[in-house]
């Protein structure tokens, strides 16, 4: 049964759906879903969105004209909580105007017990209170809000169930997130995804394919393969199979054109991965590879499981194999004891494998982390060092940025240009974004576009047959 969606539970939840449509019919009620944080949120967003839609709710563009509003939170850093918090000030104002104006939260930050709390003290016009175990159980949790007029906090401690086959109302047409795991069970020492988001579990591949294959037969060209390390997917699934092996399998769906995956652990990133990757032009060249850190007495501390030498040799080992790759990470400065020489390390690391692009973090201490425990750095400290960082990134990617001028490479386009509407954004499988004119075609088809000229982060070009 691992990894198996629970069916039950999703046509218990879809009653709830049909009872609220019931409810909503013909009111012109409308929804906005707020998120905070990654791109699981985001895709936990979507299935919000997908369920109040499916209730006869329709999108507002703001705020202020929802009658439905869910916050979906974050609580990697201390600032999505604090953005959180102020976004709820101003969302009283709303409510005290239309007094039928619901408010649900939901996410990681719900998972933390003092987060409710202050919640439930100091905004008690929230009507529903939910977390990451339970999401699925939206429906079920607002029918009970509606019926009752009682305000709803419903946390799970815990959570190992898979419950998909719920709606889902995706951002864009052409492309989607897909969750093939859910959870953590790493533990870096800074980080409260693993006590939030449970214990790492994968889906079956076989649903993951059908997922995909139905979406790709309402028109999505890109997949992107999300979960908190993808390099483990298989582990405790009945049917023997890894990550590499689950990308082969996706890519031979017909009609996809782009497959792209988020995030890969550089401790469990293996030479067939490599390969596969190497192999397969509907790959995206595009590596995340967060290094967060570069001095092995950090790495160590963080509980990284490698040095700095072997993050080194893996990205060089990547550039090397997979032709024109582009490499990311994620740059975290001022965890405990960390000094400037330490910092220095990251530098040099950051100018060997010359990211394309990186985000760069000032270590945040999370309640209940091990980090959090030490003695922390002098903030005035911690920022020297994470200008220096910052500073070396943009340097680097900049000049990483024009690497490919004067190519004609592959494009996906996503859009119209939002400075021109005679032009569109596309993207390379790069990542990289890029500007030019339409010449007939439409969002979601894949042209050959000469890159000519960069334009520090961006290229303009034009269509060439
Ligand atoms: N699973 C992913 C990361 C998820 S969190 C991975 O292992 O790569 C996204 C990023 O947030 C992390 O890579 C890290 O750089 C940053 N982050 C996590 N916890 C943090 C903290 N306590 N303070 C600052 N940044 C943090
Ligand atoms: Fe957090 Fe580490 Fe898990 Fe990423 S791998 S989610 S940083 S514990």
């Amino acid at each position: 049964m691992n990894g198996l969606t629970d069916i039950k539970e999703s046509v218990r939840q879809r009653e709830y759906i049909d009872r609220i449509a019931g409810l909503v019919r013909d009111r012109g009620l409308k929804y906005l879903v707020v998120t905070f944080g990654c791109q699981m949120n985001e895709r936990d967003s979507e299935k919000i969105a997908g369920s109040l839609e499916e209730m006869g709710y329709t999108k507002a563009m703001e705020e202020s004209e929802a009658d439905i509003l869910v916050y979906n939170t974050c609580t990697v850093r201390e600032n999505a909580a604090v953005r959180l918090y102020g976004r709820l000030g101003v969302a009283k104002s709303y409510k005290e105007k239309n007094k039928d104006m619901l408010i649900a939260i939901c996410g990681c930050l719900m998972q933390e017990e003092h987060a409710v709390e202050k919640i439930k003290k100091s905004y008690p016009f929230v009507d529903i209170i939910f977390g990451t175990h339970n999401i699925f159980r939206f429906p079920e949790l607002l029918y009970k809000r509606l019926e009752s007029s009682e305000s709803i906090a419903d946390i799970w401690e815990c959570g190992d169930r898979i419950v998909e086959d719920l709606p889902v109302r995706r951002k864009y047409d052409f492309k989607m997130g897909i969750n093939i795991m859910y959870g953590c069970d790493n533990f870096c020492t800074y980080c409260k995804v693993p006590y939030v988001r449970g214990r790492e579990r994968s889906r079956d591949p076989k649903e993951i394919i059908r997922e995909i294959e139905s979406c790709v037969e309402d028109g999505v060209v890109e997949v992107m393969l999300l979960g908190q390390n993808v390099n483990s997917y298989g582990k405790g699934l009945d049917t023997k199979t890894d990550f590499p092996m689950l990308l082969e399998e996706v890519c031979r769906i017909d009609g996809l054109k782009r497959v792209r995956f988020m995030t890969s652990h550089p401790k469990d990133l293996s030479d067939s991965l490599i390969r596969v990757i190497a192999e397969n032009p509907k790959i995206a060249r595009h590596i995340h590879l967060p290094l967060q850190a570069g001095s092995d007495r950090i790495l160590k501390a963080m509980n990284r499981h490698y040095t700095k030498e072997d993050y080194i040799s893996l990205a060089l080992r990547i550039k090397q194999e997979i032709e024109d790759v582009s490499l990311t990470s994620d740059i975290m400065v001022g965890f405990p004891h960390e000094t400037e020489s330490d910092v220095d390390e990251t530098i040099d690391v950051i100018e060997r494998v010359r990211y394309d692009g990186a985000f760069t973090f000032e270590y945040s201490p999370r309640k209940g982390t091990p980090a959090a425990e030490m003695e922390q750095l002098d903030k005035e400290y911690v920022q020297k060092n994470f200008d220096r960082v910052l500073k070396c990134v943009q340097k680097v990617s900049k000049e990483q940025a024009k690497r490919f001028e004067g190519r004609t490479m592959e494009v996906l386009t996503e859009g119209v240009d939002e400075k021109d509407p005679e032009r569109f954004t596309g993207r390379l499988s790069q990542n990289s974004v890029v500007h030019y004119p339409m010449e007939g075609h439409k969002v979601g088809d894949m042209v050959r576009v000469r890159l000519d000229e960069c334009m520090g982060f961006y290229y303009n070009g034009h269509i060439v047959d």
